[in-house]
């Protein structure tokens, strides 16, 4: 089984973003510019953010976070998002998702510019994916299909299965294996007897939020399997059931910060059948980031070369 790991695709991403980025200053001077929104105390949403405005200022770009309350209503929120459509320095526009239940999150969505919307959640956006001619990519699965060709898996041809329909993973992932000529088959919580189907899959991604969910029953001997699901687990009985050999270390890492991460699939069990698997934490969360990067420098240009 090969471990596929994110790491240096990501670093060398965002190398390359940095490049472009220090040529357009240099010698157009433009510098792109991020803006991050995000609302409320979310923990996750917190260090999430936290990393997309650090990697942003690492390579460059100008980045801007803004921390509206809790209590921030929908047109609040959406005073802000027009404040950032109309500023010409301002290339690319994310609301951290999930937002609180009070605000509506698809107006906020459609609010934002679709040439400004680097996550590519707009409706133009998605349905650009839909007809086959995206502009902007979700990050996370824009990342995976990266991570797909920078390995040499084969994607042309297979039978690709997307576990999960969310707007963010599941449905644009299928779209784009789609497009790269895989038979695709996307499986959801109403799916009959999952592993039947799962188990069909050369090329299997999961995006479900079940820790260790899909099992060795799940998955087609030498597939390959990537997981993006992340999951905090504090319990160590269900750490020691979930990662085999490698149980002691991420009981050092349950000691040392009171969790660990595991994806939807069950690491031990995907060790013995899987051909190639993203490891949880280390593998597609990774390359999430270095997406945002690449879609920020690619608006920029769009809006202003
Ligand atoms: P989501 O919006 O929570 O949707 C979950 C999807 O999984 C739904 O489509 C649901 O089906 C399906 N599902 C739930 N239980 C199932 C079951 N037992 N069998 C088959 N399908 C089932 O998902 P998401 O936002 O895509 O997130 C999924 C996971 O990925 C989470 O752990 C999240 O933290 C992680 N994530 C990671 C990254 C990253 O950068 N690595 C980025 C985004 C998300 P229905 O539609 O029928 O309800």
């Amino acid at each position: 089984m090969i471990k596929l790991e994110g790491s240096q695709l990501a670093t060398r991403i965002k190398q390359e973003v940095q490049t472009e980025i220090e040529r357009l200053v240099k010698e157009r001077d433009i510098r792109p510019g991020l803006a991050v929104v995000r609302v409320g105390e979310d923990p996750a949403s917190a260090v999430y953010v936290r990393n997309k405005v650090r990697a942003s200022e690492e390579l460059g770009i100008h980045s801007e976070h803004h921390a509206l309350s809790e209590s921030t209503t929908t047109e609040e929120l959406l005073e802000l998002i027009r404040s950032l459509n109309a500023r010409p320095e301002i290339d690319g526009i994310l609301t951290q998702l999930p937002l609180p239940r009070a605000i509506d999150e698809t107006a906020i969505i459609e609010a934002i510019d679709p040439a400004k919307d680097v996550d590519g959640f707009h409706p133009i956006n998605v349905g650009r994916i839909a007809q086959g001619r995206p502009v902007f990519v979700p990050c996370t699965p824009a990342g995976i299909i990266e991570l797909l060709d920078d390995t040499g898996i084969e994607i042309s041809g297979t039978n690709a299965c997307v576990v999960g329909r969310s707007q963010i993973v599941g449905r644009p992932m299928a779209q784009l294996l789609l497009q790269r000529d895989a038979t695709v088959t996307i499986c959801h919580s109403r799916t009959r007897d999952l592993a039947a189907v799962t188990r069909t899959a050369d090329v299997l991604v999961v995006a479900i939020g079940k820790a260790g969910f899909i099992g060795r029953d799940h998955i087609k001997p030498g597939a390959t399997v990537i997981d993006v699901g992340m999951n905090r687990i504090t319990d160590a009985d269900e750490v020691r059931a979930l990662f085999g050999v490698e149980a002691e270390k991420r009981l050092e890492v349950l000691a040392k910060r009171g969790a660990t991460l595991v994806g939807d699939v069950h690491p031990a069990e995907a060790a013995e059948v899987a051909g190639k698997f993203t490891p949880v934490p280390g593998g597609v969360g990774l390359l999430t980031v270095a997406m945002l990067m690449k879609n920020t420098l690619k608006a920029a240009k769009l809006r202003r070369l």
